[in-house]
Parts: C-alpha cells; structure tokens; sequence
C-alpha cells in the first residue's frame, strides 16, 4: 500500500485499553462510562425494535428524531434548525466530524486546530488533503490566545475547529472566545466545525455556549454531536451535524456514500427519550460528583490537578513526582499500579515533555475510589 495516514498506528485508546485488559487494571484510559444506560431507554429500544422499525433508516434520519434534536437546540439556543434539510443523524460524531471536514477541506487547504486536540481530527483533514495547522493551549489550559489564533490564518485557511466542553483537558469555551472565534471567522471567511459532544458535561455552574447560540456563527458552523455520552450509550453510535441548509446538502452527498443511514430502533428510541430534559440535564451534577470523588481519592497521590471544568476526564500533573515520559508512566501505572490513563503527549502533533495524565472518572465511584487506593500505594 501507499498508506492514506503513514504516520498513523493503532489509537492510544485501542492501545491503553488492551493493556487495561492485560493487566487486569482499573481502566480510567478510554473515555466511555463503566455504568448502563436508562432501563427506560432500553425498554424503548426494545419496543420500536418490536414494532418492526429495523429497516433503513432514511438517508438523513429519523425525522423524529430530527424534529428533537431542533426543538432541544431551539430551546438551547434561539437557533432554528430545520429537520428536513438542515440535522443530519451520523454513526456518532466522529462520522459527523470526518464528513464536516470532507464536506470543507480540499487539497492544499489549511485546518486550525487547538491542541491537545481529538484524535481523529488531524487524520480526516489529511486524508482529505488538507493540513493542520496547531494552537496549542496554554499549559494551564486558563485562556485562548486570540492574537495568536489570527497570526496562524493565511490566504489558505479554510476552517477552524473547536471543541467545548474539551477533551482531553476539560476547558469549557467562554463567551468572549465565541465571541472573538465569531469576530475572526468573519474577517476571513472561514468554516467552524464545532465538536459539542460533552455539552452537557459542565461544572461549577459554568455555562454550555454553543456555536449555534450566535447567529452569525452558526451560518459558517457544522456543529456535530452525540449520544453516546448523553445517555452513556458509547456503544449505539449515534450522533449528529446541524448546520445551514447549502452545507447541509454537501454533507449529504458524503454522508450517503459513507454509510448512508445510520442504525433505526436507536434513533426512535433517542427521539423519545428526549423528550424528557431531566434526562440530560442532570448530568453535570452526576458527573461534577464523581469529579470531586475522584479528586479527592488522589489528593495524597502529590499528583498536581489541572482544572476539569467539563467532559469526563481529569488531567494530572507529574512533574513533581517523575521525569518518566507520559506514555512510559501511564503504562507503567498500568502494569504496578492496576490503573490505566492517557498520556497527554498523544494529543499533540509534537512529541514533547508533558508530564501530564489524563484520568476518565465515568466510573462508578467504588471503582474511582479503589483506583485512588491503588495510586496513592503506587506513587
Ligand atoms: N469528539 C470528542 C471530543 C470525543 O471525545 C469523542 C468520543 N469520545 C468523539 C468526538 C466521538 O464521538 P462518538 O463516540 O459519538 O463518535
Ligand atoms: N473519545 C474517547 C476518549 O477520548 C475514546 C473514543 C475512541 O476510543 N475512539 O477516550
């Protein structure tokens, strides 16, 4: 083969998590919950599966769903989305995010993109010919610098891709970055791809501010979403990308050669349990206590903490305890310790000396705490 992706092996997710189950360690590595969905969710599953509703979906999706998915947005935002031609249902967001990125990208185009960043994102501009271009974070994850954001535009850029609540580092955009991200893409007419997949995971009585909460915005914006953390159904796949109708259209065109519709019993069932704003609203007080548990649990570690203000994941800081390379500790505190994270490093372009571990806490808390054990013999 002449590979698509040279530089590309197996993902630290696959990676981390194999040795998890090697090693007979906590799994705190992948982000995905330890716990079940709703049994009500189930039930629903179950009944339109029983109602015979298990051939293809529509190419777009269930309308039903559509029609939920913009009434929740509306609600959210002011925004209207259309069902019929503007919300496309994908197999989860990273179908909505790698079709956003073809939708946009050509050869030779430039992508900005803040790092640590998600995985997937820099494969999909580049097997779409296109080139990421990097800002990195402050190490403290506090602010976004805008003035450097604006030095990295250049006649070739294209889109610009954010994503709040974060993952890994769990920094929540504020309204004045939307604001200034809204002021930049103006000025140089720029596409926005915004991964708003932890949207309901925020803490400390901060705020979700979506793209689609500002109007101008949400004309350049394919905001993608998902399911799978909402209801803690990783596994079922489902997301979402809502953007204008003239994107939309293009989105469609990959999207039906990509996988043309996407599983039906689920996207019935998802529509009805939506309706139900308790079931995702009261997300962020579940995960904020196991964020508090798990904190807690390794607060005698020495193992510094860096703000979590949103996602499931807790980054920590080592620089005190080892000089060992992130994916040289994390592997290890797999093997001795029984507990497996995420080295940072693998969110970043360059290999470089983070001392940083990212730590999921979808976990039930016996399991959180047991692993705040294991760490605290270990380090
Ligand atoms: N974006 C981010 C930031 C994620 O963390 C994830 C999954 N963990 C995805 C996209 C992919 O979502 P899905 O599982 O719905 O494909
Ligand atoms: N998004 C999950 C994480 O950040 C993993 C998803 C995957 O394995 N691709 O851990």
């Amino acid at each position: 083969f002449q590979s698509k992706l040279p530089k590309v092996g197996t993902t630290i997710f696959t990676h981390m998590s194999k040795l998890a189950e090697d090693y007979k360690a906590i799994n705190l590595a992948q982000g995905f919950p330890e716990f079940d969905c709703s049994p009500d969710l189930q039930k629903l599953v179950d009944k339109y599966i029983k109602q015979g509703k298990n051939q293809y979906a529509p190419m777009a999706g269930v309308l039903a769903l559509r029609e939920a998915i913009a009434q929740k947005v509306f609600e959210a935002t002011s925004t209207e989305y259309h069902p019929v031609n503007e919300i496309t249902i994908t197999s989860g967001a990273t179908e909505a995010l790698y079709v956003a990125i073809s939708t946009v990208v050509n050869r030779g185009d430039e992508v900005i993109i803040f790092e640590p960043a998600y995985d997937s994102y820099v494969p999909a501009i580049e097997m779409n010919g296109g080139l990421p271009v990097f800002v990195t974070l402050d190490p403290q994850y506090e602010y976004i610098d805008w003035e450097i954001v604006n030095s990295k535009v250049t006649e070739k850029t294209k889109a610009i891709i954010i994503n709040t609540p974060h993952n890994p580092t769990g920094k929540v955009w504020t309204a004045t970055d939307l604001k200034q991200l809204d002021l930049l893409v103006e000025k140089h007419d720029l596409f926005v791809i915004s991964d708003e997949v932890y949207e309901h995971i925020i803490f400390d009585g901060l705020q979700h501010i979506s793209a689609a909460s500002i109007p101008s915005l949400a004309a350049r914006t394919f905001l993608c979403g998902s399911f799978g953390k909402t209801f803690h159904t990783t596994g079922w796949k489902v997301g979402y990308c809502l953007s204008p109708k003239e994107f939309t259209a293009e989105f469609r065109k990959i999207h039906q050669y990509m996988v043309f519709s996407v599983i039906t019993p689920f996207q019935f069932a998802i529509a009805e349990f939506l309706k139900e704003p308790e079931h995702y609203l009261s997300l962020s007080s579940f995960y904020e206590t196991k964020r508090n548990i798990f904190n807690n649990a390794i607060k005698d570690t020495g193992l510094t903490l860096k703000p979590s203000e949103g996602s499931f994941f807790q980054n920590v800081c080592y620089e005190n305890l080892s000089d060992e390379h992130d994916l040289a500790l994390a592997e290890r505190l797999t093997k001795e310790a029984g507990v497996a994270s995420i080295p940072i490093s693998s969110f970043y372009d360059q290999p470089s000396d983070f001392r940083v571990l990212r730590f999921c806490f979808a976990k039930n808390n016996d399991t959180l705490l047991r692993a705040g054990e294991l760490l605290n013999k270990v380090i």
